[in-house]
């Protein structure tokens, strides 16, 4: 596999080489490392992108979940280039970030009041800062291998460190005041909630970590409500990835539970950089001068050069639009679920140990131990517990990600992917023939 794909994309490996004199390892972000080389992109449509090389790949990378409309939606991209020529920074109010946050308000239940952002990673650490401000308390209880940014309170708890150890470069005492626990010890959560009275904020990934691959049960999600309000903790649904995917208003609207903060990122802005926290007017009048005032209070300090950049703001108004008015949400789940079906039906012809699932427009390819998972009937993805997300034999995932470029197919390297609403049923017809 490796051969063909390094004599498939000579393009791609110039670039690589190039990049490696000057990006570590040649890269930009970790999840797009791969030996020997990752692709290098030249354009991108709908479903579909394009390498260097000049081949065409079935794009299930989805912009790392930002485009559940596919690349360049054409009524996102005039309201992006039109804005463009108007302006990229007024270091001043616009209108268009009363109109992004009217929509953001409008979808998602928990928002009363909005703060915007450039990342995810800047808006589940100004969640956690709004809810210490709040509480006057210090801990933020996080789940094992649930990932919400890289950010030092992020990055505790995360990858191999579900002892509470803490990962290179982050201080201990960090690590110390954010305990992972494992959300499937429900004991274990309601009583450290209750007992535990230094903890300021829970925060989830609202489907399971990595987009529902080691999911969790909407019934854990009522409880941790009750579990949070009963013990005066601030709950915070980190819906970068599955708001306005799941549904027009997130996992929250899907399931009928409202936290108090919402973090977003991703499809809030378009395709383009942005995130935002948003929720209980209360607690984001810790960001509020007047409020502060009144009060009496310190008001949590917040800059940021591109908070609500004007062409990421029209992008994001505009692409909530969209979703609301032609059921992307819906689409592209259907999708998802035609999918996966298409992708088990090969497992089974092949009669392979392995097995598609996922909720929502998601993916996810178990390659793992099937047996030791309970069989292909008895298989539960939550049972995968905290190991659940490195059970995936590496070189074989790396592989499987390989030859499927070598078929024009991209998939994520969790392993998985996610379905855009711009897909069509000839693409999953390619693409089950591609994984055959
Ligand atoms: N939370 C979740 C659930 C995410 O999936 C991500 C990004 N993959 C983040 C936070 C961080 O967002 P960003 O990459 O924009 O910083």
């Amino acid at each position: 596999v490796e051969q063909a794909y390094l004599a498939r994309t000579p393009g791609s490996a110039a670039l690589a080489r190039q990049a490696r004199a000057v990006l570590p390892s040649g890269v930009v972000h970790d999840s797009r490392w791969i030996r020997p080389h990752g692709l290098y992109a030249s354009r991108a449509s709908g479903a579909h992108k394009w390498d260097v090389d000049g081949h065409r790949y079935i794009d299930y990378f989805g912009g790392h979940g930002a485009l559940l409309l596919g690349h360049g939606h054409p009524e996102v991209v005039e309201a992006a280039t039109r804005q463009m020529a108007l302006g990229t920074h007024f270091a001043a109010g616009h209108e268009a970030e009363v109109r992004w946050a009217e929509t953001v308000c409008r979808l998602l239940p928990s928002a009363e009041r909005v703060r915007f952002h450039s990342s995810g990673t800047e808006a589940t650490q100004m969640a956690v800062r709004l809810a210490r401000a709040h509480t006057g308390r210090g801990k933020l209880l996080r789940f094992q291998a649930h990932y919400h940014g890289w950010q030092d309170d992020m990055t505790a708890g995360y990858a191999s460190h579900f002892d509470g150890t803490a990962p290179i470069g982050v201080p201990e005492a960090v690590a110390a005041r954010t305990p992972a626990l494992d959300p499937y010890d429900e004991a274990a959560v309601e009583r450290r909630l209750a007992e535990d009275r230094d903890i300021a904020a829970v925060i989830v990934e609202p489907l399971g970590a990595a987009t529902g691959k080691v999911p969790l049960a909407p019934d854990f999600l009522r409880a941790l409500r009750r579990w949070t309000a009963e013990n005066g903790v601030v709950l915070i649904f980190d819906e970068v990835i599955t708001g306005f995917r799941v549904d027009p208003g997130g996992v929250q609207a899907a399931v009928g539970v409202t936290p108090d903060l919402t973090t977003l990122a991703k499809i809030v802005a378009g395709g383009l950089p942005g995130g935002a926290v948003a929720g209980r007017a209360e607690i984001l009048e810790g960001l509020d001068f007047e409020a502060s005032e009144r009060k009496g209070r310190e008001k949590i300090y917040h800059p940021g050069t591109f908070n609500a950049c004007p062409v990421s703001a029209v992008a994001g108004t505009r692409a909530l639009e969209i979703i609301e008015r032609d059921g992307a949400c819906a689409r592209a789940s259907a999708l998802a679920a035609d999918l996966r079906s298409r992708l088990n039906a090969v497992i089974a012809a092949e009669g392979l140990p392995w097995l598609v699932y996922g909720e929502a427009s998601a993916f996810h390819l178990f390659l793992g131990d099937l047996q030791a998972a309970g069989g292909r009937a008895g298989f539960d993805p939550r049972r995968l517990g905290r190991e659940g997300l490195q059970a995936q034999p590496p070189d074989l995932v790396r592989q499987l990600r390989l030859a499927l470029n070598l078929e024009g197919v991209d998939i994520a390297g969790w392993p998985g992917g996610l379905v855009s609403a711009a897909h069509d049923e000839a693409d999953l017809e390619e693409t089950a023939d591609a994984f055959a």
